[in-house]
């Protein structure tokens, strides 16, 4: 087994174990183990000052026998081939895992959005629909928001794809801004999906959710939705972190290693109306600063990576003293850092179950879409909770099927779906 940084690698290790479990024709496997299709495109953009700047974009689409791939797309300086790769394999299991008729893909732009003035944002998206457009469509491929990619990102896509094609196109994209065809529901059905799951597993340990401590790594739209539903539960959510820092109310920090916290939470609501004022939860009054290293090793009730991959790995995974992880962030867990957290007995709600709201209100997008009817938020919001309580239960049977951690189990259960569409399809 070989695990290391790099994303795809840790994609294809879970791959393989899955497979061994299962068995899995070695053929089938070959084929799984690289995408069916890798876009690589340059978009050149006008950029405010005039000149024109190339930004390297890609679009990987994994496996599509489920039905169209489907996945977000990632803008960040940060993004390479390696790690659309594995997202969009994790996109392929995710889809499976839920039960949404739909394969896995994954795209991604070299851009810091930081940098950019919205002229040049705009202008970029729409490069890149027109880059890709030829190998997306509703049928095809539908893209949706990812890391730094946004409503009004998608809306403008969408309206790319439907002139080039001259048809007012909506079920092209999903993630849209509800004016233009969006599902209510969708901005923070992540959040809400992994909320949904997170009660299920807390369940499975004997735990109420009311008053649990949380730490949060990451506050994009998924991290910081995640934290106002906690909060607004009655749940302390100790310490939260973006790319600028992390926060820790000032007499909680942990001053040696096993010194439990007084697990008093911060006011979420406020944090969040601070770093929308100043770009950053770090310097919030009242609070010291933490490192990521620091926050991940909280002695807290439930750890919520909500931000990168390769965040808990052989380095710090003993350490962890959660004693759930909901993985809303793809990846952030290594193979194996896995295998260390499920010695120490640590629930690991993983990536592909834990953040598959997304992916699932977006499926509710694309279906409102085509049918032209629209439902209203609670219609949306009781079908996304009983499709993932309906998930998690599945992957906890193939758990005790098995007797494998819950990441193996749920990429079992994901695999053995998608290799019978496969076989069913004649592959
Ligand atoms: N980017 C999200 C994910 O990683 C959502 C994908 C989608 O809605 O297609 O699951």
């Amino acid at each position: 087994m070989s695990s290391n940084s790099n994303p795809y690698q840790n994609a294809l290790t879970q791959l393989e174990i899955a497979a061994g479990v299962l068995k899995i024709n070695k053929d089938i496997l070959e084929i799984l183990k690289v995408p069916k299709r890798i876009l690589k495109v340059y978009i050149p953009v006008r950029m405010d000052d005039g000149s024109i700047k190339n930004f390297e974009g890609f679009r990987v689409q994994h496996n599509d026998a489920r039905g169209p791939f489907k996945g977000g797309i990632r803008f960040s300086p940060e993004v390479s081939m390696d790690e659309v790769m594995a997202l969009s394999m994790w996109m392929t299991w995710k889809t499976a895992v839920v039960g949404v008729p739909y394969g896995g893909a994954k795209g991604g732009v070299i851009v810091d959005t930081k940098k950019l003035s919205k002229g040049e944002l705009e202008r970029l998206s729409r490069g890149y629909a027109r880059a890709v457009h030829k190998f997306i469509g509703p049928n095809i491929d539908v893209p949706a928001p990812d890391m730094y990619t946004t409503p009004e990102i998608m809306a403008w896509m969408a309206n790319e794809y439907s002139r080039i094609v001259g048809e007012n196109t909506p079920a092209s994209f999903t993630g849209k801004p509800v004016e233009v065809g969006g599902s209510l529901g969708r901005a923070n059905s992540t959040s809400v999906g992994g909320i949904y799951v997170l009660e299920e597993a807390l369940k499975k340990i004997g735990k109420e959710k009311r008053h649990i401590t949380v730490a949060i790594q990451g506050m994009g739209n998924v991290g910081a939705n995640a934290a106002k539903i906690l909060y607004n539960e009655d749940c302390n959510i100790v310490a939260v972190s973006d790319s600028r820092g992390g926060i820790i109310l000032k007499d909680q920090r942990p001053k040696t290693k096993d010194q439990k916290l007084n697990m008093e939470g911060l006011n979420i609501l406020k944090v969040l109306e601070y770093k929308e004022k100043n770009g950053s939860v770090a310097g919030f009054h009242g609070t010291k600063t933490i490192t990521n290293e620091e926050l991940l090793v909280l002695p807290v009730d439930v750890l919520i990576p909500a931000a990168l991959e390769n965040q808990i790995t052989i380095k710090n995974a003993h350490d962890i003293k959660a004693k759930i992880i909901l993985e809303l962030a793809n990846g952030p867990t290594t193979p194996e850092a896995d295998k260390i957290l499920d010695a120490k007995g640590i629930l690991v709600v993983p990536d592909i179950l834990a953040n598959a709201g997304g992916v699932l209100v977006s499926y509710f997008e694309w279906a409102q879409n085509r049918m032209g009817y629209y439902w209203d938020e609670q219609e949306v919001n009781e079908k996304l909770k009983k499709q993932m309580i309906r998930s998690f239960n599945d992957v906890w049977a193939v758990k005790e099927k098995y007797k494998v951690d819950t990441r193996v189990a749920a990429n079992i259960l994901a695999l053995e779906r998608v290799v019978k569409a496969m076989k069913l399809r004649g592959v």
